[in-house]
């Protein structure tokens, strides 16, 4: 039996992580839940769970976590603050790490699972989008096992070689046949809008994803494609991938998941319902398969298949994202931060959806020049595009 902890247990990917848990008992024992700030989730949690340990990052939840913990008979210990917490992650206490803290926030605890060479199931991509090269060459450092959780490089993974699959972030996709890796997305709740509507798109029409259930940020990300692109800069550090080895393709039926063409014509796609309980039983389950609670693929029931290339008129984050992954880390940690704002503006009705890629596109051609070899500088590259970010918000000066 492995220990787990589950950074983002609140969360949608947290909430598939503790069903598959409970459909394989025998597996896993939740040593460790951590959230933000939501007191009556995770206190649901702790009474069906019974962790030894539970975290808040929001130090009022933590308070009200803990009153409301001492009129139960629940005994789970509370974490006090982020070192206590990095350390408890980095212990022997814990065997594997379900990192899925949405957004940068994640930094930093996945990147202790990652030092002290834990197994992790990576669902947060932008860890890695923010730090790409220094996370990679982490888990190298430390002997870490990286499992990819996001449906499309699990999908990938899937239909990779064993020696590529043991040898993730350092992939020699040519010397294995590999000619291409073809990222697949839905195209969003917006693939046959009229651009001309895109102004008016509301939150509640943008959260509202045709095949997917998720948490809200990846929801306006989907909606954007700038998931796709987080993804194709996640993609590049997973699988070591080249520009030409790289490629995005609508599929708006999202029963296909992502797929590897190989040299000699064959193409190894992985299908399944949409539901991250699929990719999450597949990690938890290691070598192994797992029941994941997932109905079956009904072929007959099935629409027909169709692929459309991405139009970056329609998805202009896409292409700020690629283009940010070719240019250095320096523009992906800015990308990465700049939406994370922009997305947060638009929910609480700060910014139009269109204003999203302006406001990612605008903080990028205002970067200066800053060194980035280490997690504290980009750190900083992060804090600062975010205040350049809010600080175009409140001037309006969104073109
Ligand atoms: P969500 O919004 O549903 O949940 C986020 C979780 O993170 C919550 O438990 C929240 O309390 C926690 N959290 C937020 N800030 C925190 C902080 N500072 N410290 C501790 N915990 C914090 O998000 P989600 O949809 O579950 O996505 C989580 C991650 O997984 C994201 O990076 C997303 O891109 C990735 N992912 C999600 C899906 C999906 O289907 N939901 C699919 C692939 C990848
Ligand atoms: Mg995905």
């Amino acid at each position: 039996m492995k220990n787990l902890a589950i950074l983002g247990a609140t969360g949608s990917i947290g909430a598939s992580t503790l069903s598959v848990c409970q459909n394989n008992p025998e597996l896993y024992r939740v040593k460790l839940l951590v959230a933000s700030k939501s007191v009556d989730k995770m206190l649901a949690l702790c009474k069906t769970f019974n962790p030894d340990y539970v975290a808040m990052s929001c130090p009022k939840a933590t308070d009200e976590l803990a009153f409301k913990l001492s009129k139960t008979d629940c005994r789970s210990t509370l974490v006090k603050n982020e070192a206590e917490l990095l350390q408890l992650i980095a212990s022997v206490e814990i065997d594997c790490v379900m990192a899925a803290i949405v957004g940068g926030a994640g930094l930093k605890s996945t990147l202790a699972a990652v030092k002290a060479g834990k197994e992790i199931f990576l669902a947060n991509k932008e860890s890695l989008v923010m730090s790409g090269q220094l996370f990679i060459d982490a888990v190298q450092k430390s002997g870490a096992k990286l499992w990819p959780v996001d449906s499309e490089h699990n999908a990938i993974y899937q239909a990779l070689s064993p020696n590529l699959q043991n040898s993730i972030g350092h992939c020699q996709l040519e010397a294995e046949g590999v000619s291409k890796i073809l990222l697949t997305g839905s195209g969003g709740p917006f693939l046959n809008k009229a651009l001309s509507e895109f102004p008016s798109i509301t939150p509640a029409q943008a959260v509202k994803h045709p095949n997917w259930s998720m948490g809200q940020k990846i929801s306006i990300d989907s909606a954007t494609m700038m998931n796709k692109g987080l993804e194709y800069i996640e993609a590049r550090w997973l699988f070591n991938a080249s520009r030409e080895q790289l490629q995005v393709i609508i599929h708006p039926q999202s029963v296909i998941h992502s797929m590897v063409q190989y040299i000699d014509g064959s193409v190894i796609a992985q299908m399944g319902n949409p539901d991250m309980r699929t990719p999450i039983a597949h990690v938890m389950g290691g070598e192994k398969r797992i029941t994941s609670g997932v109905e079956n693929l009904d072929f007959f029931s099935s629409p027909e298949f169709s692929f459309i290339a991405p139009d970056f008129n329609r998805y202009p984050c896409l292409k700020l994202a690629i283009d940010a992954c070719y240019e250095g880390q320096q523009a992906t940690t800015t990308l990465n931060a700049a939406n994370e704002v922009a997305v947060e503006a638009f929910l609480n009705g700060e910014i139009q959806f269109t204003q999203i890629s302006q406001l990612v596109d605008r903080v990028l051609q205002t970067s200066k020049r800053q060194s980035n070899s280490s997690i504290e500088e980009l750190l900083l590259i992060d804090s600062d595009a975010k205040n350049r970010a809010l600080s175009l918000i409140r001037r309006e000066i969104l073109c």
